[in-house]
């Protein structure tokens, strides 16, 4: 499936289930920054599986997690009308 395809396709499945889909910047650090204070590593390479945060502590998210939770935040502040 064409990336154009899937995203149509979760616009259109959101719009059906009443929700509202929110595409974010391409670019943002997702995987990089920490979900709970912010901080942005300059790297994370893909064989660090887990998210330990050198300035708040945070330890042993899974790195997925951490993207999601980050995702999440970017999105809801778009859709608050803040600047991404
Ligand atoms: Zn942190």
């Amino acid at each position: 499936m064409l990336a154009g395809e899937l995203v149509r396709q979760l616009d259109y499945k959101a719009a059906w289930a009443g929700r509202q889909f929110v595409q974010i910047d391409r670019w943002y650090p997702s995987s990089k920054r920490c979900h709970s204070c912010g901080f942005v590593l300059e790297s994370l390479p893909l064989n660090v599986r887990t998210w330990d945060c050198p300035d708040c502590g945070t330890q042993g998210i899974d790195r997925d997690v951490n993207a999601a939770r980050n995702i999440l935040q970017a999105g809801t502040a778009l859709l608050a009308g803040a600047d991404g």
